[in-house]
């Protein structure tokens, strides 16, 4: 933009600001704006229309067209050319506008008249509030400065569309939305359930509440005053909280963009169009939202979405708004790029009703936990963050990985029917929760939970499973400060064992490293975190962490059979290391203040501890395998890296034939077997688990229900048979395979 344009940019822009804070009704001060952007843009028309409840855009104010249509011409969203702009949330210009195929004609805005438009959609913080248009009477070819522009001015309008006067605030939050069209995504199922919800976006966007300057050099100022202020928070966080390899990415990015003149350029650009340094930004911010819209490259996304979190921050720099608290209101949906497990510990646990992301991987940590806490998630939603806007209206289906954001009335009341028949279904579990799992031919299955959370424990009277076969002792303390003490944890562990009563339960130690960070124990981070420093590699190295861990547990299982496991053993020295560590502590406790009995296990999750059996069995009492980390390692697949992560299916030959071969030996040294993960939550899994001999599996809560149904009608012997061909064939999975048996002998999934 040239030097003089800039000038009457901002010229326009403070003559806006005057009329929007000046006398008059709002409605008046409307229609002297529609006249002065008319004039300034020498237009024959402009219009603005106003996005009203149920998806309509009303005209407002209009200088040009015919007076007695202002309230009366409506469109809906997606309807003509209005309409599409609201609903695309993107500008248009043409030339010749009657001939678009989406020209709809209102008689009564004798808009006829009018060849050429040129309309921008009012956007405030992302949400679609209505449509600027300018229309010329001759055939023109409007430049890309001037939809720019048309854009700023839009921008400042939207201050006065969102105050409240002309239509009241309700419509607008209940309107919802960027104003785009209902959409139906689909992702992939990580957590089951279905809920319905209003999305939070887990970084929330800020709002700029000042939107025109007076002074282009002040606000240059505050530009470069917030870059620098935003690049000392940024290194004073990242040397806080040492997080290593990853800060340097972090900074990498940083200063690449910092490097990147265009993107500076674009913002210095929009402060001498007049507006301020945060409403500058915001509306780069807004540009770049629109580039990534329609980018799919994923290297070109990941750094648009970098400058997006970027531009996050200098706004949150410039207004003063430090990130809002993760407070949120009942029955949230939380969309985010992804979460890690102690950012939703974060939230209030009760308002979640459900997570969309546009990464996410099924045997991630803060799926897992989701899952425990029922919470339906949904992943793998490319650019579902831009899709969707804070106030929106979204259905999550973690059943079918679908998501129905801004629905319409029929899709509601499709899901209303389909969450009424789903709790018509948990009632049949509820009801069936005291009979046996056992099959048809007389196979008894002991079905156990995955837990970590006290919240958890009771889902074990409820779902009448026989135990709890994993509990994940890490999961509670993840999102502390600090390293909890022996104290707090050895209460914890009681009132854990106080709900559970006589059943059994399998106290997992401390899990940390990998995709679950603890800050508190320092820098984990490694090339690959999964297989470096964690678990009981940690543990062994920091025996203190271990003993105050077992210090607890002794003292909370005073009386009782007290179950432990190791996570993450890959050496049979490792184990006895963990145990020696453990009777160091058991020595200096009274005896009268012990369990009665202690059991010691390991989980079979690196695949070289199956390969030591007989040793292992001559010092563990039982072990189980941790589905989620064997998959990745016998595949050499990261868990939590969505590009790969589904790339191996766990009902596949070698998973199966490894699985079925760990059973067998463990019978042969006398071994007792179980398996935990994810893996038997599915009851089509559970049904292969049991088909290579698997008595015990531990499940999610909401699981055990469909399991149980599925094993009371399943004849074991003949799946059996059946599953020992199936594993030495060549095909990738043996899923359909088992779905066509479940279906011919009517087995229920
Ligand atoms: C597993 O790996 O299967 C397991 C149970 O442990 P976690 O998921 O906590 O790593
Ligand atoms: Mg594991």
């Amino acid at each position: 933009m040239a030097q003089g344009d800039w000038v009457g940019s901002r010229r326009l822009l403070s003559r806006m600001r005057d009329l929007m804070a000046g006398p008059g009704t709002a409605q008046a001060r409307l229609e002297k704006i529609a006249k002065l952007i008319a004039r300034d843009m020498v237009a024959e028309v402009c219009s603005i229309y106003a996005r009203r409840a149920g998806d309509i855009l009303e005209l407002f104010a209009t200088q040009g067209l015919r007076k007695d249509a202002v309230h009366r011409t409506r469109l809906r969203v997606g309807e003509g050319l209005v309409g599409d702009i609201a609903a695309r949330t993107r500008p248009l210009a043409l030339a010749d506008a009657q001939q678009h195929p989406l020209f709809a004609y209102r008689p009564e805005t004798g808009e006829e008249a009018y060849k050429s438009l040129m309309g921008v959609p009012i956007l405030r913080g992302g949400r679609g509030l209505g449509v600027l248009v300018v229309q010329n009477r001759t055939s023109r070819h409007y430049s890309e400065e001037e939809v720019e522009a048309l854009e700023t001015v839009a921008m400042v309008l939207a201050e006065l569309l969102a105050g409240g006067e002309l239509v009241p605030p309700t419509e607008i939050l209940t309107g919802g939305g960027t104003g785009l069209m209902p959409e139906r995504l689909e992702g992939l199922a990580l957590a089951p359930g279905l809920a319905r919800g209003t999305v939070r976006l887990h970084q929330p966007r800020v709002t700029v509440d000042h939107m025109v300057a007076d002074n282009p050099d002040t606000e240059r100022e505050r530009l470069s005053q917030a870059l620098e202020a935003t690049q000392e928070r940024l290194h004073g966080a990242l040397q806080r909280l040492s997080i290593g390899e990853q800060s340097h990415d972090i900074i990498e990015t940083f200063s690449m963009f910092m490097r990147d003149r265009g993107w500076l350029r674009r913002i210095d650009e929009a402060i001498q169009t007049g507006l301020t340094a945060e409403a500058a930004v915001q509306r780069v911010q807004d540009e770049t939202r629109a580039r990534m819209a329609q980018i799919s490259d994923p290297y070109l996304r990941e750094r648009l979405l970098d400058l997006d979190d970027l531009a996050n921050r200098f706004l949150r720099e410039l207004t003063g708004k430090t990130a809002e608290a993760a407070k949120i209101g009942p029955e949230t949906v939380l969309v985010a790029r992804s979460m890690g497990p102690a950012e939703l510990l974060d939230y209030q646990r009760e308002h979640v009703a459900a997570i969309v992301l546009e990464e996410g991987s099924a045997t991630a940590h803060m799926t897992i936990i989701a899952r425990a806490l029922g919470v339906p998630v949904v992943g793998r939603l490319a650019s579902v963050t831009s899709r969707v806007e804070a106030g929106d209206q979204i259905l999550v289906d973690g059943e079918h990985g679908t998501v129905f954001v801004r629905p319409t009335g029929e899709v509601m009341s499709l899901f209303e029917a389909t969450l009424e028949a789903r709790s018509e279904r948990q009632r049949r579990y509820a009801a069936s929760r005291d009979l046996p799992a056992e099959s048809k031919d007389g196979v008894a299955i002991a079905l156990h939970l995955n837990a970590g959370l006290l919240l958890d424990v009771p889902q074990l009277v409820q779902s009448g499973a026989d135990g709890i076969g994993l509990f994940r002792t890490e999961i509670a303390f993840l999102a502390e400060a600090t390293y909890p003490d022996v104290d707090t944890q050895t209460r914890f562990y009681r009132q854990v064992m106080e709900v559970v009563g006589d059943k059994p339960i399998v106290f997992r130690t401390l899990d940390i490293g990998g995709d679950k960070f603890a800050a508190h124990l320092g820098d984990t981070s490694g090339e690959n975190p999964s297989m470096g420093w964690r678990a009981i590699r940690l543990a062994l190295d920091r025996p203190a962490i271990l003993r105050h861990q077992y210090r607890a547990l002794l003292r909370a299982g005073a009386g009782r059979h007290l179950r432990l496991m190791f996570p993450m053993v890959s050496d049979v020295a490792e184990f006895l290391a963990a145990r020696r560590i453990l009777d160091l502590e058991r020595d200096i406790l009274a005896p009268d203040i012990q369990p009665s009995r202690i059991s010691i296990g390991a989980m079979i999750e690196v695949p070289s501890l199956a390969m030591q059996l007989p040793a292992l069995a001559r010092v563990a009492d039982f072990v189980s395998v941790g589905s989620n980390d064997l998959q990745q390692f016998l595949f050499a697949s990261d868990r939590g890296d969505p590009r790969v992560s589904a790339r191996y299916d766990s009902l596949s030959p070698p998973m199966m034939r490894f699985l079925r071969r760990l059973v067998d030996e463990c019978e042969e040294v006398g071994l007792p077997i179980s398996l935990c993960g994810e893996m038997a939550g599915d009851p089509l899994t559970a049904m292969a688990l049991v088909a290579v001999g698997f008595r015990n599996l531990s499940m999610p809560a909401t699981a055990v229900g469909p399991v149980r149904a599925m094993v009371r009608s399943l004849e074991v012997a003949p799946l059996a048979d059946y599953v020992s061909t199936l594993v030495s064939s060549e095909a990738p999975t043996i899923r359909p395979h088992l779905r066509a048996f479940a279906i011919d002998h009517n087995v229920f999934l």
